[in-house]
Parts: C-alpha cells; sequence; structure tokens
C-alpha cells in the first residue's frame, strides 16, 4: 500500500515538471512516505532523516517533507524536532501535494478527508506487467495491536466504476495482472461487494491475472471463495493472516474470529480451489501470551501447512490498547518465539516447493534475476517466484514452465517442451 502511496506521489509530482532521481543529494525534493506499524520502521525513518540534513546543509534550496503513517502520528513534531522539514502530510492527504509544491498550502496537512476515495491521483507505476489499485481506504477494525485505523482513518471503498475504468485503462497499456489493495479488501462495500468487483473486473479484455491484499478472515465469505473458484483471472492465492493459534490471544487482539472458524474458512477455501496456496502472518509475544499459547501457534502452523508466513516481534504502538495491557513479554523471550516460529514454518515452505517439482506452472514472467542477470523470474498464479536459464521472451508473456528445483524462497524451473 506503501509503495502505492509513492507511486502517486511520483504521479502528482511528474504533472509538476519532476523527474525520478535515484540520488538523493542532488535532489530538489526528498519525501520519506513512512511506515509506523512496527517500532523498527520508524526507527529506520529517524535515522535516514538524519542523513537528509546532511544532504539540505550542502543543498540548501533542497525540500524535505514526511508523509505516510509516522507523519500523521506525530504531526507537527516532527518539524519540532527537525525544523529542516518544511511538509508533513499524512496518508488521507495525498492529493495536496501539488498545492504544497506551489507554495499553495501550510507545513502540515493531516485532517480527515473523507472524500478521499472519489481522489483518483495519477499514479507513475515503476513496473510495466503488474500493477497495484486502490480499492477502498483505512480500516475500521481496530485490532488491539494495530495503529493502522487511527493513521489511515476510517474505512472507506472507492466507487465500482473508478476501479473498473483505471483497470481497463492498465490493461489497455499493456498491464497483465493487477493486485487490488486494501487494508481488509474483502470488506468492500460500494454499489457491489468484493466478490461482485472481481466479476466486473475479470471480464476485463486483455488482463490476465487479479490478486487481492489484505483479507480478513472473519470477512472471507462463503460468496468470495465461490466467486475465487469460479472466476478465471482471479489467481490461486490467499494471504489470510491468523496472527495467532490461541483462541485467548485472537480474543485480546479484537481480532474477530476463532482459530477452529479460520480453520473451517481454510478447509472451504482448499475444497473449492485446490491448488491454492494460502499465506499468512504470525505476530510472536503478544502480551499475556504463555508457552502453551505459543505451543498453540505452533500446532496451527503444523496443521495448516501455510506456503508461507510473514511473521514479527509484537511491537507496542503508541494509542493502541495492546501496548498498555499487562504482562508485556522481554523482548528476548519474544525473539526465541518468533526463532522457533520461522524454524518450523521454513521446513513447511521448503517441503511445499519441493512437492512442486516435476510440475508445470504457468509464469508471468516481470524481469531479470535480483542476483544473476542470466535468469528470468516470474511468479506462478499462486505466487511463488520461480527463475529460469534467459531466454529471449519479453516481459509480461505467460509461459509454461516444468519446476525442477523446490528451494526455501523460489522456485528453478525450465522452458517446458514445446516453447
Ligand atoms: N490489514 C491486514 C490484516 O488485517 O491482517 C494487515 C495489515 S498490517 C499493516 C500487516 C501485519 O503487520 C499484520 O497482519 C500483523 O501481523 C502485523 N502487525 C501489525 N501491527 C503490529 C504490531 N503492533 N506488532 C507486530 N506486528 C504487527
Ligand atoms: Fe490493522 Fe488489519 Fe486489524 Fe485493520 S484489520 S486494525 S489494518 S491488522
Amino acid at each position: 500500500m506503501n509503495v502505492h502511496d509513492s507511486e502517486k506521489m511520483l504521479g502528482i509530482l511528474e504533472q509538476q515538471g519532476y523527474a525520478e532521481t535515484r540520488v538523493p543529494h542532488i535532489a530538489d525534493l526528498i519525501i520519506f512516505n513512512t511506515c509506523s506499524v512496527r517500532q523498527k520502521a520508524e526507527q529506520k525513518f529517524y535515522s535516514e532523516l538524519g542523513r537528509a540534513k546532511a544532504f539540505k546543509k550542502k543543498r540548501p534550496g533542497m525540500q524535505i517533507a514526511v508523509a505516510g503513517c509516522i507523519a500523521q502520528q506525530e504531526g507537527e513534531n516532527i518539524i519540532r524536532k527537525a525544523p529542516y522539514v518544511s511538509f508533513v502530510f499524512g496518508p488521507q492527504n495525498i492529493h495536496v501535494l501539488g498545492n504544497f509544491i506551489s507554495g499553495r498550502i501550510a507545513a502540515t496537512a493531516l485532517e480527515e478527508n473523507p472524500e478521499v476515495e472519489q481522489t483518483d491521483l495519477p499514479a507513475k507505476r515503476a513496473h510495466g506487467v503488474q500493477a497495484w489499485v486502490t480499492t477502498m481506504y483505512g480500516c475500521n477494525n481496530f485490532c488491539s495491536f494495530c495503529i493502522v485505523p487511527y493513521t489511515r482513518g476510517r474505512e472507506r471503498s472507492r466507487p465500482a466504476e473508478n476501479i473498473l475504468a483505471e483497470v481497463r485503462e492498465l490493461a489497455e497499456r499493456g498491464y497483465k495482472e493487477i493486485t487490488l489493495l486494501g487494508q481488509n479488501v474483502n470488506s468492500y462495500r460500494s454499489d457491489t461487494n468484493f466478490p461482485g468487483l472481481l466479476r466486473m473486473l475479470d471480464r476485463v479484455g486483455g488482463l490476465e491475472r487479479i490478486r487481492f491484499v489484505t483479507s480478513h478472515p472473519r470477512d472471507l465469505s462463503d460468496e468470495l471463495i465461490v466467486a475465487m473458484g469460479d472466476l478465471p483471472k482471479v489467481c490461486e492465492h490467499i494471504h489470510l493472516p491468523l496472527q495467532s493459534g490461541s483462541n485467548k490471544i485472537l480474543r485480546l487482539m479484537n481480532r474477530g474470529y476463532s482459530f477452529e472458524e479460520y480453520v473451517q474458512k481454510v478447509l472451504k477455501l482448499r475444497d473449492r480451489i485446490p491448488d491454492i496456496s494460502i499465506t499468512t502472518d504470525i505476530i510472536a509475544g503478544f502480551p499475556g501470551e504463555t508457552e502453551d499459547d505459543h505451543i498453540l501457534t505452533i500446532d496451527a502452523l503444523e496443521r495448516i501447512e501455510f506456503d508461507g508466513i510473514f511473521a514479527f516481534k509484537f511491537s507496542p504502538r503508541p494509542g493502541t490498547k495492546a501496548s498498555v495491557m499487562e504482562n508485556q513479554l522481554p523482548d528476548g523471550l519474544t525473539s526465541t518465539r518468533l526463532s522457533q516460529i520461522l524454524e518450523i514454518q521454513d521446513k513447511i515452505t521448503e517441503r511445499k516447493n519441493r512437492s512442486l517439482e516435476g510440475t508445470f506452472q504457468e509464469i508471468l514472467l516481470d524481469g531479470q534475476g535480483e542476483t544473476d542477470e542470466k535468469k528470468l523470474t516470474g511468479r506462478t498464479r499462486t505466487n511463488k517466484i520461480v527463475t529460469i536459464p534467459w531466454s529471449d521472451i519479453a516481459k509480461g508473456t505467460l509461459i509454461f514452465v516444468e519446476i525442477i528445483k523446490g528451494k526455501q524462497h523460489s522456485l528453478e524451473g525450465r522452458l517446458s517442451v514445446g516453447d
């Protein structure tokens, strides 16, 4: 979501005559688009801000702006702490960036913007094959650990017509894959609901694949599972954050589902979409998490066998309920639990990837290998990265490959006979 917000900022700046540079010390404007979901991201930002101060000293005309969730949370404090910052704007105020550049507004823009869903901003997309598309803004869930509802405001869905128009235009420009974005994308509701939106987008000619993140388990309806199974362009992958395998912890997190309910949804997904890959988020060391609760999470990983997980140490965020709960866990214990979670999942991921050896998979080629330019990379419909030996095939092409090796983080493939 932040990457796409940055693309929108680039789109606005381009209209104002700016061009992107990868060399920060020669820039006229540096914008930090920040994340505050965990403390680590915040610390990183403050150390980068210090570097920008040095750039500005050598180039006094340079303007420095801070955007995103830290901007929303800290507001004017940022300018107080770092007077060399000239503009602070939150995720609901990206549209005012143009006014700032032309000197038409004050130094902060942090207001709630109820019209944000109507504001179609020009995005300058970095990728030529896959595009992010906003479906909704904000979140109403108030999970007790999470800062998002405080920084991104209440849930608002974009009109389906606007989303459809954007996706049609992307398909006309040659984009093959879109990823629909929302903090809780399956609670999308405008004149249609999320399955209805998927059905509209599935008919867009030229588009090959539709993905979406992130789905909240509570809002994963039977109707959505049926639509995923029916619609040919909707990929066989869902990111469905579980967070914990313990019902006691899920209740403290205010997640709105039990572990058993979550498992039921996984069974329905696997029943309707047999090859679906399911990934998840896990938080280790939530306040009050006992060894038994932690073991329930490990058991959940072994029972569900996710294709991949993102696991995080609980990070107390200012203003959230969990940050002031009793029984905050010491960092050492949380780190140990996180390592155990990752170790178990690594084995499961590798085992699942190895089980794909010898199968044929459709991949959408999206570029050259990051570490090896003699390789091409693509993703399966189930969102697994595949590398193949270099071949003269254009980015954006769909090809079938045979998987010859399943590794920890990716698969190795080769062009199948006949390609
Ligand atoms: N909206 C999505 C959902 O409901 O799952 C996820 C949004 S959140 C920005 C991404 C992930 O960050 C969450 O699923 C959670 O695992 C993690 N996260 C959020 N707040 C956290 C915190 N305070 N400490 C550790 N992890 C956190
Ligand atoms: Fe945060 Fe996601 Fe919960 Fe919303 S649903 S409060 S974004 S974790």
